[in-house]
């Protein structure tokens, strides 16, 4: 679990900020959720054999022997309030995002942390591919947004309960016919989670599984043409894209369409978003039966992709040194009030000389520092220096705000 420390907060503020702005022009809301929710939500939306449910979910007791979990995802919780708050009342379709802490006990490395961040997004409410596509279109823009192109689209489709147990069996017999080459832990969940093989990282079922039947090709029609559906959607938008028969999501609710975002900068932890449909889930949570489509974006892996291209903090557009007590008071004053005007400003609270005063406002990059003495107390009249030329002029402290703000506005124009 990490520290965010200023120097680095910015990139993530950039982040969130960039996500709420992209997701409100294709009108998604924001929803927050407690981080506690009952641990059976969990166990029941994303399945009792998965990698999460299994062995990483930060699970206690309260003080009323109520079993809880930290979230370990984003919509399960989010479906929990759907259907608490009744959503589908106020409007048939809900376009919501979330972003937050996450928490799976994992072995910590780069890219995997047991508290972690994501930003999701969740429709439900809409069983036409223009949303899928539509979902799709929005990630696609956020990293359009933010910067960041060297990240590839897979799509899938992991069929409807009507066509995957057919899948399911057809890959359970071919598995079987393989499995002294599977590792240990392949071997353990072949039944009972098949499709988790052909996501096993261990590079003898890799190559085991080479060649297992592809779920493509077991697909019926109506999740068949859906799938055709997405893609033209994909391709009249001209979003790229990869078909991947390969690729399983690590949760049981996902249905149909399925996608990752994934790099090849981040090592072995190469998604960077990942996400599909769940039309069965909201029903199974005990909610009305409504389709719904989501992803969730890893933030830690998106701050280390943009690595260099950190962002710079904001630094005070005004330092003001003083010299003596009743300089430093009336610096005190004029700071503050033009704080409240909205502009960064700065001083010294530490007694320092001039000298050290000067050297803090170029440590912190000041764009403009003004120096008051008593002289200047009694003129009314005080030095201002622009700190990227050291050119020095003349400001009348009664009139200190509008002088300030031409200067910057002729700084940022020049800039
Ligand atoms: P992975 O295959 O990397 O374990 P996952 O399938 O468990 O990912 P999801 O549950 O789909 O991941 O979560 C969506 C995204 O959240 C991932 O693509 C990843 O960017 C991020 N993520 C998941 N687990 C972690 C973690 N422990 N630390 C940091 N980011 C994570
Ligand atoms: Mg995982």
């Amino acid at each position: 679990m990490n520290d965010i420390l200023p120097g680095e907060v910015e990139t993530w503020q950039f982040l969130e900020q960039s996500a709420r702005e992209v997701f409100g022009y294709y009108g998604f809301s924001e929803i927050r959720t407690p981080i506690p929710e009952k641990t059976e939500l969990f166990c029941r939306s994303i399945g009792e054999t998965t990698d999460i449910v299994e062995k990483e979910m930060y699970t206690f007791s309260d003080k009323s022997e109520n079993s809880l979990t930290l979230r370990p995802e984003g919509t399960a919780p989010v479906m929990r309030s759907f259907i608490q708050n009744r959503l589908h009342h106020l409007d048939p379709v809900s376009k919501l995002y979330y972003m937050g802490p996450m928490f799976r006990y994992e072995r910590p490395q780069k890219g995997r942390y047991r508290q972690f961040h994501q930003l999701g997004a969740e429709v439900v409410g809409v069983e036409d591919a223009k949303i899928d596509a539509q979902v799709l279109a929005m990630l696609h823009q956020y990293f359009v947004h933010i910067g960041i192109s060297s990240v590839s689209l897979q799509v899938n489709s992991l069929g409807c309960p009507q066509c995957r147990p057919g899948y399911r069996q057809a890959l359970i017999d071919y598995l079987e016919s393989r499995l002294d080459n599977l590792c240990g832990e392949c071997q353990r969940r072949y039944q009972t989670n098949p499709l988790r093989v052909l996501d096993c990282k261990v590079p003898g079922c890799q190559s085991a599984t080479a060649d297992a039947p592809s779920v493509l090709e077991h697909l019926c029609s109506s999740c068949h043409n859906h799938f055709e559906q997405v893609k033209g959607y994909l391709q009249a938008l001209n979003i790229p894209f990869v078909v991947n028969a390969r690729m399983v999501r690590g949760l049981d609710y996902y249905v149909r369409t399925t996608f990752e975002l994934v790099t090849d900068q981040l090592g072995s932890q190469n998604a960077v978003a990942a996400g599909g449909r769940y039309d069965g889930l909201v029903e199974s949570l005990g909610g009305p039966s409504l389709p719904g489509i989501g992803f969730a974006i890893g933030l830690e892996r998106l701050v280390l992709m943009k690595g260099e291209q950190q962002i710079a903090p904001a630094t005070p557009q005004l330092f003001i040194a003083a010299m003596g007590k009743d300089a430093a008071d009336r610096a005190f004053v004029l700071m503050s009030q033009l704080q409240a005007a909205g502009m960064r400003a700065e001083m010294d609270y530490l007694g320092k000389s001039l000298k050290a005063q000067m050297r803090r406002a170029n440590k912190l990059n000041a764009d403009f520092t003004l120096i008051l003495g008593e002289e200047e107390l009694q003129s009314g009249k005080a030095q201002l220096k622009n700190m990227s030329d050291s050119s020095q002029s003349t400001v009348t402290l009664s009139n200190l705000a509008t002088t300030l703000w031409e200067k910057l506005g002729q700084l940022s124009g020049s800039s």
